[in-house]
């Protein structure tokens, strides 16, 4: 999640800088970019009675794909701002770029068209992952390293809560700062 911040900072910097649209709202709007993907989790939990699980990563099946969400959200923004259009794009993708590398079974890059997802995690033994079943198969024999004290109840559901309460804050820091300066 802070890498996501990171990247969104940089992403909306570097468009500020080669659009000479230098803001603050852009930079912040990079930033809720590449972690609003993560919302799908809140979906995921509420679905899920707030009990993380071995199969967690299963969130990523909402908001977590490239072509609608990435690509398709940044085309349809981009028909009210074509540079507010191309910091979604940017910063989605890294966010699923990011997803790809680290945590979780994988990102399904093609979906609707291939509904396969990709990884490339050094824990997994496969690199592409045919649909969700298998994906449950692979989750189920190796574990879910990004969720170890998963079944740790109470003290994991701590540092869970800390975590997505961070995302939170920033979140709405970076909505209302974006709100507040298109009115100025
Ligand atoms: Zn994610």
């Amino acid at each position: 999640m802070y890498i996501d911040i990171a990247v969104g900072l940089v992403i909306g910097f570097a468009v500020s800088f080669f659009t000479g649209e230098a803001s603050l709202s852009l930079i912040a709007f990079g930033v809720f970019a590449t972690l609003v993907p993560d919302l799908d989790f809140l979906v995921w939990l509420a679905r899920n009675k707030w009990q993380i699980g071995r199969f967690s990563h299963e969130h990523r099946d909402i908001f977590h794909l490239p072509l609608p969400v990435g690509i398709g959200g940044g085309a349809l923004i981009a028909f009210l701002d074509p540079i507010l259009g191309l910091v979604w794009c940017l910063g989605t993708l890294a966010h699923f770029v990011h997803d790809t590398l680290d945590g979780g079974w994988g990102i399904q890059w093609f979906f609707p068209v291939y509904r396969g997802y990709f990884t490339l995690v050094p824990y997994s033994p496969k690199r592409y992952i045919r649909d969700r079943e298998e994906q449950r198969e692979l989750a189920i024999i190796h574990g879910t390293p990004h969720w170890t004290d998963w079944n740790h109840g109470a003290s994991w559901n701590v540092k869970f809560l800390t975590q997505l309460g961070v995302l939170g804050i920033v979140l709405i820091v970076f909505v209302i700062l974006f709100l507040v300066s298109l009115w100025a």
